[in-house]
């Protein structure tokens, strides 16, 4: 019994993870003809404003609709497409459609928020991602302000001088920009002091253990009031349950994303909603 449905298992393991098994270059193929045939789709997920309630943002995350594999999630395609370049023409996807399904729930008259695009090392060092941004919000007509880029500290620790050169240029636009992904990575504090940034995205491997880890708390602590010194906006991602919520919330965290307020969702349901609809006019005199 436990020997067959072992098998079972083992069968099942080999059909979804054909990924490794296949040759990467037909991968690097059909995520090239993905990109062109229109087989990636944005995910939604939503940002509350922990003092008010109301959703203020949603994160853009990518997924691959592979007519063979089914569904693949970013861990199993970005590491490609970043070793391949298609993260490049990828994400400039993404950047324009983001933008553009923004929009078009400010002109249905969705509440509007700020949408999150998570860019990728190889895509900050691609010199026309500025003009590309640019053109997206052109096209569709996205006010730059409804906008954020979230950039890794790995990024930026990188080639210092040339991102804050390039973060400049961003917020000179109106761009947002926030660390993703925050605690993880080597970024000085003197780093931040010089990065245009406008907020701290809390890394979900601080949160986690909120509830029994003292010193989570006081990383968490710590990063809030950090931010709140610098004037930024504090974010933190993976937040699952009540109690970190409560903790988050005594301790003043701006906003909350995770699986306590919504997982990821496709556009319409995102749009649908009830904190995207904008309060009823009240008429009465
Ligand atoms: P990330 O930017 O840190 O995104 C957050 C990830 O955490 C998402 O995984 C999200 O679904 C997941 N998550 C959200 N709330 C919770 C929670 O409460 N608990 C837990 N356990 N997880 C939660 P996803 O969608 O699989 O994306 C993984 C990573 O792939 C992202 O991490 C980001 O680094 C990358 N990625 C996603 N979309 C894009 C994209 O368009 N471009 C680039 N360059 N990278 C992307
Ligand atoms: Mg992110
Ligand atoms: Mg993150
Ligand atoms: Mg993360």
């Amino acid at each position: 019994e436990a020997k067959s449905s072992g098998r079972d298992g083992y069968k099942i393991y080999q059909q979804i993870r054909p990924v490794k098994s296949v040759n990467k270059l037909t991968i690097i193929e059909e995520m090239r003809n993905g990109i062109e045939t229109g087989e990636f789709i944005l995910d939604y997920q939503p940002q509350y404003d922990l003092a008010s309630g109301r959703i203020v943002g949603a994160e853009a995350l990518v997924r691959w609709q592979h007519p063979q594999l089914g569904r693949l999630m970013p861990g199993e395609f970005i590491a490609l497409a970043e070793e391949s370049g298609l993260i490049v023409p990828l994400g400039r996807w993404v950047l324009r459609e983001a933008c553009r399904q923004n929009r078009a729930w400010q002109d249905a008259g969705r509440n509007p928020i700020t949408i999150s695009v998570n860019v990728s090392a190889r895509q900050f060092r691609d010199a026309a991602l500025i003009s590309d941004v640019c053109a997206a919000l052109e096209d569709t007509g996205m006010a730059a302000e409804f906008l954020e880029l979230e950039l890794t500290e790995s990024l930026l620790v990188q080639n210092r001088e040339q991102a804050v050169e390039l973060m400049d240029a961003f917020r000179r636009i109106g761009i947002k920009l926030a660390i993703d992904d925050f605690g993880t990575g080597y970024s000085s504090l003197a780093a931040l002091k010089n990065f245009p940034l406008t907020r701290l995205k809390i890394d979900r491997s601080f949160v986690r253990d909120l509830h029994v880890d003292e010193s989570d708390r006081s990383i968490a602590r710590a990063i809030i009031s950090l931010g709140r010194e610098l004037g930024l906006n504090v974010v933190a991602e993976g937040v699952e349950t009540p109690e970190q919520q409560a903790f988050l919330a005594s301790c003043r965290c701006d906003t909350v994303q995770g699986y306590q307020f919504g997982y990821p969702m496709d556009a319409d349901t995102f749009g649908e909603l009830p904190g995207m609809s904008r309060k009823p006019l009240d008429v009465r005199y």
